[in-house]
């Protein structure tokens, strides 16, 4: 490590509050699917800032629409509106097939959209009680950590909110678990924090059927999923079923923070005025930054090119042949990489050596999640320096 890294991690230490962890290193400019450190140090990104940085970074679309909009309007408050506001939540209820009856809720990061979800089940018929998943991750914030299942994340924190039961992903613990008293069953349709896990097939439409049957909302947390990662523009548009909520957040506006509640049918009308708000959410710059992102994932047919690109990376990774190696999961450019052996860390660090930035999501899985702008030829050199991170370690 170098003085200039060096230096930078010490006024880190001192300065930020210690529920940071130390960093990886000191990053200073991007371009496309790559970044650079303080030394000047390139890396291959393929954690896209933890499935954000959608068109990669300092994607000219993007500048150019962001710096318009601080350059005209920046920021209004909820007394008014702005066309880019009106114009992203009509793109979202559009993209989710949410249609007419769709409504959508701007805040400001992913566990907001959490938050907001969690108020829209206070409203469904008085009942006050919340499922979720037990290797969950919904976010940090006293109403989102309360779903969220991990305990070393809660432990310190209790008491959460009362009512929250976190059942296994089975079918079997779904069907004992929603009845007449459930107001919401709050899921990620893959768990992305738990190493890109995928729920057992059909649980997504039993999950519907039972949640329909019962009057209870199905609210799917797309934060990770969302914004085309998976290879449609929501995963649960894979699965023919339809949720009475989303969450999304992370993907959809490439690095400028912005959440989002989008609802279909009757959950709509469950908010009424001055039930929830937020002074940033939906602003101009936010929305705008949003709408470019999304529209140039539109334009360049993105999501139709991400199952191809997924499978590209899985080959990959599978050419590598390695022994540490047990499966690969996921859904199009949303790869967890199970490992034999607890040895995450270990290849993280190998691959950030040889200049490319993977993720451990715990100590046997890796988590792979590139910009969907990636390109065959950077596809190609993170198998190579996947492959070599491999060795490294087994
Ligand atoms: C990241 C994430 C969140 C929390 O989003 P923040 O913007 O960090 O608050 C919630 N749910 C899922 C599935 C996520 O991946």
């Amino acid at each position: 490590m170098t003085t200039t890294t060096e230096t930078w991690t010490n006024r880190f230490g001192a300065a930020m509050m210690g529920s940071a962890p130390p960093p990886t290193a000191v990053l200073v400019r991007g371009e496309g699917c790559y970044v650079w450190d303080a030394e000047g140090n390139r890396y291959l990104d393929f954690l896209a800032g933890i499935a954000v940085n959608s068109l990669g970074h300092a994607h000219p679309v993007l500048v150019e629409a962001v710096s318009r909009q601080i350059a005209t309007l920046a920021h209004i408050s909820n007394y008014f509106a702005s066309p880019s506001q009106i114009e992203l939540a009509e793109r979202l209820k559009r993209i989710s097939g949410a249609g007419d009856r769709g409504r959508v809720y701007f805040g400001n990061s992913g566990a907001e959209a959490i938050e907001a979800a969690i108020k829209l089940s206070r409203l469904n018929q008085g009942r006050t009680k919340i499922v979720a998943l037990t290797n969950a991750f919904h976010g940090r914030t006293m109403g989102s950590l309360s779903l969220t299942a991990k305990p070393a994340m809660r432990d310190a924190f209790q008491p959460l909110l009362p009512g929250v039961e976190h059942i296994d992903a089975t079918i079997e613990a779904l069907e004992a678990a929603i009845d007449d008293t459930v107001a919401a069953l709050i899921v990620e349709p893959i768990q992305g924090e738990a190493g890109v896990v995928e729920l057992p097939d059909g649980y997504l439409e039993r999950a519907r059927e039972l949640t329909a049957k019962h009057g209870v909302l199905l609210i799917l947390d797309e934060i990770q999923t969302g914004a085309g990662r998976t290879g449609t523009w929501f995963y649960f548009q894979q699965k023919g079923i339809v949720p009475d909520a989303i969450a999304v957040a992370k993907g959809i506006a490439g690095g400028v923070p912005i959440g989002a509640l989008v609802t279909f049918g009757n959950a709509s009308d469950l908010f009424q005025r001055g039930q929830h708000g937020s002074t940033f959410g939906g602003n101009p710059l936010a929305t705008t930054a949003a709408n470019a992102v999304l529209g140039e994932i539109e334009r360049a047919g993105l999501v139709e090119a991400v199952a191809s690109k997924g499978e590209r990376i899985r080959n990959g990774i599978e050419a590598a042949n390695s022994p540490l190696v047990a499966e690969t999961r996921g859904a199009g450019l949303l790869i967890g990489v199970g490992l034999t052996k607890p040895v995450a860390h270990e290849i993280v660090a190998a691959a950030f050596g040889l200049g490319l930035i993977v993720n451990a999501a715990s100590e046997t899985s890796i988590r792979i999640a590139p910009p969907l702008i990636v390109s065959d030829t950077e596809i190609d050199e993170f198998a190579i320096k996947f492959t070599k991170a491999l060795e490294a370690v087994a």
